[in-house]
């Protein structure tokens, strides 16, 4: 037998003769067999060390300490952090499910969160992300069209969480996007166009599968300007999708469903308890229907949630409460420059009378602190005062009608 022949593996023995392939190491040789059982077994710890590190990284909190997370950062809406809280347990225990003898399958609970601009609808949607740390992505319904239109394809919501994930398809993989402004997306009318309806029941159509679970082909770097890049696969199934939008005008649509309601005998809310002021509350799913979003958007969008308006006690506490507050971060610009920064009462309750008067909302908050701060952050870095407090007649020196008004037409 020559030298060749007598060669083995030094894995299974079998002989060269008998295998495809021998491959020769330093001081031994492998066969095609034992390379693919080998590959098996590796194939198989990796998986098993990625679930085992998902549901590692995945501590499952319960809805409660969900929401004690969500309050230190958003001040009221109760309703939708409870709701919040269990969407998101559901969906990370949907994630950690086993596959069950029962075959009972847990479905997504993507959400879609309705109310009004500046109510902290994405704020609520970042704080979540924040506290699984999963990548979190905002993409603007507004720019997306369907296929072959100018503008953005759906898959583009899916570059930009790669993005946020450092390209990581696995951490991408469980991540949560935020689509905004998904009101403007609606049908126009309620009548199914005869012509193709392109910013609108095409773009929804578009989602459908993103919001289901697909497989989708990803340009990495988004857009169709790189043509030379390498698509990356994506599975949809595991990410939460928050959908939110003002719906302007949705409350006549349930204020009109009420009172239809209300004349039948199938009332379930009586008409003297209805509060006028606020009827995002009773929102319904068949509502975003009559608004022109299609049944199967909202059938992907089981959870529905309403934010409340801002009153000036909310504001008020939006100041200065959340962990992050904005007069906290001001606080800690001015002590980063050794300076001691106090504001009185009657300033901040002056900030939100402002804010209330040129309806700027929460977003309003920051900016009429900026205009009011602004001079001593310019000056007290480079002076020895080491004291800046804040009366309400400094607020109001700083805050010149013109620069109100200035406010008024920026938001
Ligand atoms: P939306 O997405 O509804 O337009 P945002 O989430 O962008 O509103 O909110 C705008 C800003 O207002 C946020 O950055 C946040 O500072 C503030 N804000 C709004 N609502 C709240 C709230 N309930 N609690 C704390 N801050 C809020």
């Amino acid at each position: 037998m020559s030298k060749e022949e007598n060669l083995e593996c030094s894995f299974c023995g079998r002989k060269k003769a008998e295998t495809d392939l021998l491959i020769a190491g330093m001081d031994a040789h492998i066969c095609d067999k034992c390379i693919e059982q080998a590959h098996g077994i590796v194939e198989e710890e990796i998986t098993e060390a990625k679930s085992s590190t998902l549901s590692k990284d995945l501590t499952l909190k319960k809805p409660k300490e969900i929401k004690d997370f969500l309050d230190q950062y958003i001040i009221g809406q109760d309703e939708t952090k409870r709701s919040m809280a269990v969407a998101v347990y559901n969906h990370y225990k949907r994630l950690l499910q086993t596959k069950d003898e029962d075959e009972v399958e847990i479905e997504k609970s993507n959400i879609v969160l309705v109310g009004e601009t500046g109510t902290g609808k994405t704020l609520v949607a970042k704080t979540i992300a924040r506290m699984l740390n999963v990548p979190f992505s905002i993409v603007d319904a507004t720019v997306l069209t369907q296929a072959g239109y100018v503008g953005e394809d759906v898959e583009s919501i899916l570059s930009r969480l790669l993005q946020t994930a450092d390209y990581d398809v696995e951490k991408a993989q469980r991540g949560i996007v935020f689509i905004d402004e998904i009101d403007k997306i609606a049908r126009k009318g309620d009548n199914p166009s005869i012509t193709r309806d392109v910013s609108g029941e095409g773009v929804q159509q578009a989602l459908l599968k993103l919001l289901e679970g697909t497989v989708v082909n990803v340009a990495p770097k988004g857009g169709r300007k790189h043509p030379e890049q390498k698509f990356v696969e994506v599975d949809t199934k595991e990410i939460l999708f928050i959908a939110g939008g003002a719906f302007s005008g949705i409350e006549r649509i349930i204020s009109k469903r009420l009172n239809m309601q209300a004349v039948g005998y199938s009332a379930s809310i009586d008409e003297d308890q209805v509060d006028e002021e606020n009827l995002l509350q009773y929102i319904i799913p068949s509502d975003l229907k009559s608004f022109g979003l299609i049944p199967e958007i909202i059938g992907r969008l089981p959870v529905l949630s309403y934010m409340n308006p801002l009153d000036a006690k909310t504001l008020r506490a939006i100041l200065t409460e959340p962990k992050n507050s904005i007069i906290k971060q001001y606080s800690k610009l001015f002590t980063m420059d050794d300076v001691n920064f106090t504001i009185e009462e009657e300033a901040l309750n002056y900030i939100v009378a402002k804010a209330v008067e040129y309806k700027l909302g929460a977003r309003g908050l920051r900016s009429l602190c900026e205009a009011i701060f602004t001079d001593a952050m310019f000056d007290l870095p480079s002076s020895n005062d080491k004291e800046f407090n804040v009366t309400k007649a400094y607020a109001e020196l700083k805050l010149t009608k013109s620069a109100l008004k200035k406010l008024r037409a920026a938001s």
